[in-house]
């Protein structure tokens, strides 16, 4: 994608790609795990972004409802006719999401229906249900749709799936994000050719020289997977080693951090917290969150014996830590991610 140019995130490979299969009667799915019209609203002049007020995240632009929202906490407010901060009168967006493809999809391919599927437009399992109804005709359209229609759906009319953007995965701080990348491109292009046709998949990406994207095109499957538990072993992560993960929140972060650091006391006085790592506490990725402050305490060990040792022993004093409205905690044993 270097280098390139772009129609709402598709390159033009991809969509001389999907006209061909339109032509040939096909029905194309369209991966893009990015609801709304566009996931960055900013001021070119001074920089100023629009941002949630109660989490550490952006407002992605909605343009169906002509507002900003927050995904994580559903915040919304109108779009600014200028800058809030300089006073510029011309704000921007940047990025694609469904509403966008959608739109430039449907403005592009008049003649074939688009089916948008994301939690905008579905509610319900019925609703999901009713709306992929319209692909079962089997009449070429292209299907645009985020985690949702990843798995699960058998649509043997489907001949390309398009994976619109892999790279958010590749430099993600999560251990797990290879991972999900591998899971996601594995189900979304087997959407395409489950019939008698053959089936054909794009993954749209700027570094298809990453070590990630090369195993994926050269491997299969079981050799992707080993490769992903070799990097886990050498790391000394999950499942090769346990992760026990307390996480606390409160009106401020410093509350969330100190019964935090009281919980990290406890644990330490137990007989074998010397063989584990304790790492934090620390702010959690994102630290605001609808309104509130989120730090972490992790415990991770090969030792799994030494870990619930050391749980067993401590556990019981920190049950009785009090918690309130101003700060809770809970723990979080096999936590999926750090
Ligand atoms: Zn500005
Ligand atoms: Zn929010």
């Amino acid at each position: 994608m270097r280098n390139s140019r772009f129609e709402f995130g598709c390159h033009a490979q991809t969509l001389s790609r999907i006209e061909r299969h339109l032509g040939d009667a096909g029905q194309v799915l369209i991966y893009l795990n990015r609801r709304g019209y566009a996931p960055i609203v900013m001021c070119h002049e001074c920089g100023w972004q629009a941002l949630c007020r109660h989490c550490d995240a952006r407002l992605t632009l909605h343009q169906s409802v002509h507002g900003l929202l927050c995904h994580h906490c559903g915040y919304s407010q109108s779009v600014p006719a200028g800058c809030p901060e300089c006073g510029h009168d011309e704000i921007k967006h940047y990025g694609i999401g469904t509403e966008q493809l959608e739109q430039g999809l449907s403005r592009r391919y008049p003649d074939f229906p688009v089916v948008r599927i994301d939690r905008d437009v579905i509610a319900s399992r019925e609703a999901l249900k009713s709306r992929l109804q319209q692909l079962q005709s089997g009449e070429p359209c292209i299907l645009i749709g985020t985690q949702m229609i990843a798995k699960g759906h058998d649509y043997p009319m489907i001949t390309l799936s398009v994976v619109l953007d892999a790279d958010q995965a590749l430099f993600s701080a999560s251990y797990r994000a290879s991972e999900r990348l591998a899971q996601t491109l594995y189900q979304v292009s087997g959407r395409a050719g489950r019939g008698d046709r053959a089936g054909e998949a794009v993954v749209q990406t700027r570094f298809p020289e990453h070590p990630l994207m090369q195993a994926l095109l050269e491997k299969d499957y079981r050799a992707v997977a080993d490769d992903l538990l070799q990097e886990r072993s050498s790391f000394g992560f999950p499942p090769y080693a346990r992760v026990v993960m307390f996480r606390a929140d409160a009106v401020e972060l410093k509350a969330a951090l100190s019964l935090l650091d009281q919980i990290r006391q406890l644990l330490a006085a137990a007989a074998r917290f010397d063989a584990l790592d304790c790492v934090g506490p620390m702010p959690a990725l994102m630290t605001r969150r609808i309104g509130r402050y989120r730090a972490q305490l992790c415990l991770i060990s090969r030792d799994f014996q030494a870990l619930r040792s050391v749980l067993s022993e401590a556990m019981p004093v920190i049950a009785g830590l009090p918690t309130s409205a101003r700060v809770s905690w809970s723990i979080d044993v096999d936590a999926y991610d750090l």
